[in-house]
């Protein structure tokens, strides 16, 4: 993609990020845009960085890492790790990203924190997945009924217990809909869900919320989204 097009789509994506945030009545300044470069080569990110983007998600640790080292000169990237982490990778995460937004068990926050204490990396700041939809494809805490919600609970305040882990809120990914109004009710949930969690753990940051990508941003954005996750709706078509 020339850069000419990136730029069109970067600003366009800007605009309805920011016309969202109006009909809400919110400023663009309270959503940060994350740009999705999963099976991007190193050189898009480049191009990113040159149109003023710092804020780089990916999905796959290996992936991640790989781009990092080959990017190693722009030093003010802030990387996001926005996929599924298993266990073992917990260890190549701690140190290397601004932000990990999936979070999805008390045993991947406590391989993080065990990681952190062995690496001397004083602090893994992260965002707790939730499944609030449902989709048994998801990954993410469970949380669709009352007691989903009680053991979630639990399992967050273990997590707070943890030294090295800083919870900042939480993260959803909307099932795939083809009217985004669909998933309105699960960014609400998830909203909802932060503002029960902010209650009943005020010692806790609970400023974040991770939801909304290329289809279902503006909604997202409507609903009190601080991080969009956006990949298409920039770069065009993945490869595969
Ligand atoms: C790929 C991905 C995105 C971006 O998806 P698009 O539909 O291309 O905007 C956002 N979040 C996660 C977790 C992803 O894996």
């Amino acid at each position: 993609m020339d850069t000419t097009t990136l730029r069109a789509n970067l600003n366009r994506v800007q605009e309805r990020v920011a016309a969202a945030a109006a009909r809400a009545g919110r400023t663009a300044d309270e959503v940060t845009l994350v740009a999705v470069t999963k099976t991007h080569p190193p050189e898009v990110i480049r191009a990113l960085h040159a149109c003023g983007v710092r804020e780089i998600g990916e999905n796959r640790v290996h992936e991640a890492l790989e781009k990092q080292q080959a990017l190693a000169d722009l030093a003010d990237v802030r990387w996001h790790m926005v996929g599924h982490v298993q266990r073992r990778k917990a260890r190549h995460v701690v140190g290397r990203f601004a932000l990990v937004h999936s979070v999805d068990s008390v045993r991947l926050a406590r391989e993080l924190d065990k990681r952190a204490g062995a690496a001397g990396v004083d602090r893994v700041d992260v965002l707790l997945e939730v499944n609030v939809s449902g989709e048994a494809t998801k990954y993410g805490f469970p949380v669709t009924s009352p007691e989903d919600v009680g053991a979630f609970l639990e399992d967050v305040e273990a997590i707070l217990n943890l030294p090295r882990v800083r919870v900042h809120g939480l993260m959803t990914m909307a099932p795939l809909v083809a009217d985004p109004e669909e998933a309105r009710p699960h960014f609400a949930a998830l909203r909802r869900l932060r503002d029960r969690l902010a209650r009943e753990f005020p010692q806790a940051d609970w400023r974040q919320l991770s939801m909304g990508m290329s289809n279902d941003f503006e909604v997202a954005v409507e609903e009190g989204a601080t991080l969009v996750r956006i990949g298409t709706a920039i770069l065009g078509p993945r490869n595969p």
